[in-house]
């Protein structure tokens, strides 16, 4: 296969075809994210990706999913999403879904008709970065939308009928802003009610602007068992049911899964259990990274 700089995908699309839709992101502005700051950001031709798709068929006998990459795949115009999706249709009859990064810049810029179409050529899953749900957070990140945005953007995908898996990230707001990160999140994740939700927690990047911040004092990091407790509070704050939460990233520090709303006393039982333990103090140790 043909990559062109990093490539990123969600954990769970470890064994699907990747192929890049983009290359980068189109925002490339968040504070935090070191992960496509060498990339011009672009969309390649649509005859570039479907070359891509027939090299794929060369070599896998069968492709259960697709996943189109980089960052914000999805503000690739529709007209063009409805011929690659057409040619995964054809090249890989056996496909059973194809899953996509999807601003919410880029979500709110296709109506409901475009997502329709775009569902019923085999887009069943929209990944979408919510980091936090504060708006202060989120201003300060550079995210470039509000937590107003992210609900409606939110809305938007399940309206259409297309899955979607909505990630967080534990500790974006330092020890300042924890408990209106916790809140917050788990008001707007309770209103966009996301089949998924992917718990991160905050790695410091050099490079980003975070790292700069947090070297000048101006940031302060949560340490594991913070993390915990901003964890907690997100979790007993959360109302959205047939949910499935994972937090079983390699950056977190307690790896929890479970179904909300069935599971939830169980994900804090499990953190409770988690804060008793005292070898988390500042060990970086309990992150499978
Ligand atoms: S976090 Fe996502 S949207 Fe922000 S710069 Fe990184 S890839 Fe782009």
């Amino acid at each position: 296969m043909r990559y062109e700089g990093r490539l990123y995908r969600p954990p769970s699309e470890a064994y699907s075809l990747i192929v890049q839709a983009t290359i980068g992101c189109s925002h490339n502005k968040c504070t935090f994210c070191s992960m496509y700051k060498e990339d011009k950001f672009r969309i390649r031709p649509t005859e570039e990706i479907i070359e891509d798709l027939l090299l794929g068929r060369k070599h896998y006998k069968k492709i259960k999913r697709v996943f189109l990459a980089d960052g914000d795949a999805l503000i690739i115009k529709t007209e063009e999403l409805v011929k690659i999706l057409q040619a995964i249709k054809n090249i890989f009859p056996e496909c059973e879904r194809v899953g996509i990064y999807g601003s919410p810049k880029s979500i709110l810029l296709k109506t409901k008709e475009e997502l329709d179409e775009l569902r019923d050529l085999g887009l069943g899953i929209i990944y979408l970065g919510l980091e936090s749900g504060s708006d202060k957070i989120l201003k300060d990140i550079k995210k470039g939308v509000n937590s107003k945005e992210m609900i409606e953007a939110g809305k938007k995908i399940k309206d259409s009928n297309i899955k979607s898996s909505v990630t967080l990230i534990s500790g974006i707001g330092g020890k300042e802003n924890s408990i209106e990160h916790a809140l917050e999140s788990a008001r707007v994740l309770n209103a966009m009610e996301p089949d998924y939700i992917g718990l991160l927690t905050l790695l410091l990047e050099e490079g980003t602007e975070l790292y700069e911040d947090v070297k000048n004092g101006k940031f302060q990091i949560l340490n594991p068992k913070e993390v915990l407790i901003e964890t907690k509070n997100l979790v007993e704050n959360l109302e959205i049911d047939n949910c499935i939460f994972r937090s079983n990233h390699a950056s977190n520090y307690l790896s929890l899964r479970g179904t909300l709303m069935e599971d939830k006393e169980l994900i804090l039982k499990q953190i409770e259990e988690g804060l008793k333990y005292d070898g988390y103090d500042d060990k970086e140790l309990y992150r499978r990274l």
